[in-house]
């Protein structure tokens, strides 16, 4: 292996998608970095992948939207969720509220196709990236102040260090910003892609039970991504089977068993969780945390990725100007601060919104009667999947006006015409 570099301007830890997107703005602004992931890409991640119409600016940004999509992603027109009771929400992301994404439709990609080409970015950028390089430990200066990262391979010195190494930060963790979440939000999931899934067309799909939910979409080349999401409480018989465990619950939802009749899976099923994170900040004198490492609640809104490629460009400016205070020297950490208010501008409404949908998810008397107003309300449904792709702002669905729709009397809008049903069996 070639040795690491002893001295960096910028040490960031994690090459998926917000460790690549933010080595790539960094290295853009003439800042000397390195990108250090225990992993070799293409590496395996449990994701629905899924991307919101709003992450293809990002991704237009970072020089890597033609590639993607040359790369066979799937187009998504919207999100169909089914609650308990039955009753769909269909919204799309081209509708009449006024808003526009920088693209009408969203993406969905193979995580292998899409995090090569974010990291290809990085290179490209002038990034020195590492693969198979594990982060062990933070050096601290003898002021207390995080000053580079011991490694599998030897120690890195840096200005800054970025913890972009997803959910269960050893960066978050040994910088003391990890927070323990409460028991109720623990979920784990198990992803597998399949082929010969009948009746997926260019929805994503959310079918919501009892005790979990299961995402659907086309991920291009004839594959379906399947995603289940349950809460740990419901995961018994999870461990050490999780292949037989994934195709037992598609088989016990009596609306989709009959679609997977004829499909077959054709990836090892990937198990992840729990995998909510959260931390108190996202920074210390020092380091900052950007990506899942900062911050995850739920994949059900599917928008981790954008997450990550938008907390990388909030951070950029502020990691630069960190970095660039006293070369080769441990940054103060209030240049950093900066970062938090960006970060919790940025995301505020948006976590708010995640909260009560997550909250719908785990209670489902709420979402079935969320549905029941849904189904009908199709401008509000769009309201709600162009929120969650991240184009129309979340004061339009925190507002009092959104949520007293619930409570008056119903008022139908004309179905479109071209608007797909879930294939349901015969
Ligand atoms: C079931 C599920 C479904 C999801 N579906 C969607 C979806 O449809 N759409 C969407 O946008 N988001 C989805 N997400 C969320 C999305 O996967 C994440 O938000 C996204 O991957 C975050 O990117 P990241 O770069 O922060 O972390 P990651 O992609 O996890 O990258 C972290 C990197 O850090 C490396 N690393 C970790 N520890 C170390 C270490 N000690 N040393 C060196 N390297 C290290 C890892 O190898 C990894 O490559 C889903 C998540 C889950 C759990």
């Amino acid at each position: 292996m070639r040795a690491l570099p002893a001295v960096t301007d910028v040490c960031i830890v994690g090459g998926g998608p917000a460790g690549a997107a933010t080595a790539a703005f960094l290295a853009r602004e003439g800042l000397g970095v390195t990108v250090l992931d225990r992993a070799r890409f293409p590496r395996p991640k449990a994701c629905a992948e899924y991307l919101s119409p709003e992450a293809s600016r990002l991704l237009e940004e970072l020089g890597v939207l033609a590639a993607v999509e040359g790369a066979g992603a799937a187009q998504l027109a919207g999100m169909i969720v089914r609650a308990p009771n039955g009753r769909q929400i269909r919204g799309e992301f081209a509708a009449a509220h006024g808003f526009r994404g920088f693209r009408d439709r969203g993406l969905a990609v193979p995580r292998t196709t899409l995090d090569p080409l974010l990291l290809g970015a990085a290179r490209a950028a002038g990034a020195d990236v590492r693969e198979g390089v594990r982060v062990t430990g933070l050096m601290r200066d003898a002021g207390g102040r995080v000053a580079g990262v011991e490694t599998t391979g030897g120690t890195v010195r840096a200005s800054l260090v970025v913890g972009a190494d997803g959910l269960r930060s050893q960066v978050a963790r040994r910088a003391g910003l990890a927070r323990t979440l409460p028991f109720f939000q623990r979920r784990v999931a198990l992803v597998a892609h399949y082929e010969g899934v009948s009746g997926i067309g260019a929805h994503g799909e959310m079918h919501v039970e009892r005790d979990g939910y299961v995402g659907l979409a086309d991920v291009g080349g004839g594959r379906t991504n399947v995603a289940l999401v349950v809460p740990v409480a419901r995961s018994a018989g999870l461990a050490g089977d999780a292949t037989g465990f994934l195709a037992r619950r598609v088989a016990a939802i009596p609306h989709l068993a009959p679609r997977f009749a004829t499909a077959r899976r054709v990836t090892p099923v990937l198990a992840t969780g729990p995998f909510a994170s959260a931390a108190r900040r996202g920074w210390a004198p020092g380091v900052a945390l950007v990506g899942d490492a900062a911050d995850f609640f739920d994949p059900f809104t599917g928008e981790g990725i954008y997450a990550a490629l938008r907390g990388a460009e909030l951070l950029a400016p502020f990691a630069a100007e960190a970095a660039r205070a006293r070369p080769g020297v441990a940054v103060r950490g209030d240049a950093l601060a900066g970062y938090e208010r960006a970060r919790r501008a940025a995301f505020a409404g948006k976590w708010r919104v995640e909260r009560l949908i997550g909250t719908a998810v785990t209670f489902p008397a709420l979402l079935d009667r969320a549905a029941i107003v849904l189904e009908e309300r199709r401008d509000l449904a769009d309201l709600l999947v162009g929120v969650a792709g991240d184009f129309v702002p979340p004061r339009e669905v925190l507002h009092p006006r959104f949520w007293s729709s619930f409570l008056l009397p119903r008022r139908a809008t004309p179905p479109r015409p071209s608007a797909p049903r879930l294939a349901t069996p015969a």
